[in-house]
């Protein structure tokens, strides 16, 4: 049972009176919240909102993806993130397990993430397509198209002050055509409000570990930005 201040449930109730509430929802969700130790009420009504995006998805059958993949990957993390993480789109081991970045690439985030000062569960990761491309082959443009607006409603939902994008598909998909990654990462881009600073895909790093000080490098802009 969580308990909330009462600082929390008076914020709670003001911001539930100016979104138009009558009553309060009692079924408010607390798992990913309690997870990043958030008990602010704008992380309650986030996690809110996300779940209920995601029970809008549902079963999602807008793009090919959906024949081949065995469950949609949603995202995971703390909605009230000041830092996301977008990667391309789910592999194998995300595919199966129903969760972003846990193969290896994935361990290689979150050690990033880790010596950024943070735990995965305080920042929020997730992909451009939320259904696993057949052979891990890059996401097309059809399926971008189609996934993309589920991912620009949850970045409206988190409003994180800083996204790094994961390579030149996150990176396309969300700035457009800027340039090829090696040319763009590790500068700051607007997307309405936010900060995206593109780095590699950690897939690259394990492939090119050489490149992992550029990636630090990237994280540390993104720091400089959080204010860290
Ligand atoms: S990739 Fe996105 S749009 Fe395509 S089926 Fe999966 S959830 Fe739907």
């Amino acid at each position: 049972m969580i308990k909330l201040s009462r600082e929390s449930i008076i914020n709670l109730i003001r911001y539930l009176e100016a979104m138009g509430f009558e009553r309060l929802p009692l079924d408010i969700p607390v798992t990913a919240c309690k997870a990043s130790g958030e008990r602010s009420a704008t992380c309650l009504l986030k996690e809110r909102q996300l779940k209920r995006l995601k029970k809008e998805i549902g079963d999602c059958r807008l793009c090919r993806l959906s024949e081949k993949r065995t469950n949609i990957v949603f995202g995971e993390g703390n909605p009230e993130a000041a830092l996301m993480f977008i990667g391309e789109g789910p592999g194998e081991e995300e595919d199966l397990q129903a969760r972003p970045f846990v193969g290896r690439a994935g361990q290689l985030l979150t050690r990033l993430i880790t010596k950024m000062g943070f735990k995965r569960e305080d920042v929020y990761i997730a992909n451009i397509v939320k259904c696993r491309p057949p052979n891990n082959r890059r996401p097309r443009e059809d399926e971008i198209r189609a996934c993309l607006p589920f991912l620009k409603r949850q970045i409206e939902i988190i409003s994180p002050t800083v996204i790094m994008t994961l390579g030149d598909v996150a990176t396309r998909a969300l700035l457009g055509d800027i340039g090829n990654i090696s040319r763009v990462r590790g500068k700051v881009y607007p997307y309405d409000s936010i900060r995206v600073v593109p780095t590699f895909h950690p897939s690259y790093l394990l492939r090119n570990p050489n490149a992992k000080w550029l990636t630090w490098s990237d994280a540390q802009v993104a720091l400089r930005l959080i204010g860290r």
